[in-house]
């Protein structure tokens, strides 16, 4: 199936016609429940003159955590007080630092020069072992590092399959509604500006873009596939009714949702029942919603960047880009069954 991928690759080199794009739907999404603010506290950190401060926070609620141990490098360790504050004294932008705190996963990151940093709460419902399989692929060969997007991906759904068979109208409204709905629930409304657009033909550049394809291939065994987190970005979904993928000759909402979610960097689950599991059935695949178990886990990866390693360490600010075309990994998927 990778050549399937190096032919809709030709596709770049093909000349833009906009005028040629029909439905095209520009969504603005509002930012939700974002926990990197710190309206009420000590405005984040400062570095003034020679001294360090800051504030860290807990996932769970965005409170304050004290007694949290910050560890800077090249420093004597210092606690946070009452409120979650710490100062550091002679530490400077830039430094790596090592904060942990009871109850929460111990982070590591670089220190800016406005900060407040927040840590991973390990009070249910968030699970270790669940994190791994939906951010890092620990289903897979080996665990990840984050493959999100920091940036708002657009999405171009194509109207014509590959075998050039017009796409039905209602099939793609469906892709745009499922990869809206998709898009706002992963990253918590954190990625605001989402496009997506619908055509016969791709943006010649496809650099933050996600292709979506279709094809009604007999030969074609799957409901779909999809590359993790790559930039561009791409889908294909079966229109072939023999594969039982929901709908007859249209996938079902969790068959694109499924594939939604993993451009946007979600791996399998190895639990039945889920959206991101290897087989979505009932509810859940009617639905093309997340569930609230890896809603919660997907918005905790996209509290972090790019390239956040397991546990919970940040990209170093000089070496965390040495990855960023990402794993090209495609993850397919079986058969999904009717809600
Ligand atoms: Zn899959």
């Amino acid at each position: 199936m990778l050549n399937s991928w190096s032919v809709a690759g030709q596709s770049r080199r093909r000349v833009r016609r906009p005028g040629r794009l029909v439905a095209a739907q520009i969504v603005a999404l509002c930012m939700l429940g974002c926990q990197r603010g710190n309206p009420s506290g000590p405005s984040g950190a400062t570095a003034s003159g020679a001294e360090m401060s800051g504030r860290v926070v807990s996932s769970r609620d965005g409170q304050g955590l004290a007694g949290a141990r910050v560890e800077i490098e090249g420093h004597a360790p210092a606690e946070t007080d009452a409120s979650g504050l710490f100062r550091v004294a002679g530490a400077g932008a830039g430094r790596r630092a090592l904060i942990t705190a009871a109850g929460h996963l111990t982070r590591e990151t670089s220190l800016k020069a406005s900060l407040t940093i927040d840590l991973i709460s390990l009070s249910p419902p968030f699970a270790v072992d669940f994190y791994r399989e939906l951010a890092r692929n620990a289903t897979g060969s080996a665990l990840q590092p984050l493959q999100i997007w920091d940036d708002p991906p657009s999405y171009f759904v194509r109207t014509v399959d590959r075998e050039g068979r017009p796409v039905s109208p209602t099939v793609v409204a469906l892709v745009v509604r499922v990869v809206n709905q998709m898009v706002v629930q992963t990253t918590d409304g954190r990625l605001a500006g989402l496009a997506v657009e619908s055509g016969p033909e791709p943006p010649v550049d496809l650099r933050g873009w996600v292709d979506v394809e279709f094809t009604s291939d007999p030969e074609y065994a799957l409901c779909g596939e999809a590359l993790v987190g790559t930039n561009p970005g791409r889908i294909l979904l079966s229109l072939n009714d023999s594969n039982d993928c929901g709908l007859g000759t249209a996938p079902s909402p969790g068959c694109i949702a499924h594939e939604v979610g993993h451009t946007l960097g979600l791996w399998h689950i190895s639990v039945p029942g889920l959206m991101q599991s290897t087989v979505v059935a009932g509810a859940t695949c009617a639905s093309g919603r997340l569930t609230p178990i890896e809603e919660h886990h997907a918005s905790i990866m996209y509290s972090r960047s790019r390239h956040n390693t397991d546990v919970d360490v940040d990209p170093s600010p000089i070496t965390g880009r040495t990855r960023s075309r990402g794993a090209a990994v495609v993850a397919r998927c079986p058969l999904v069954l009717p809600g």
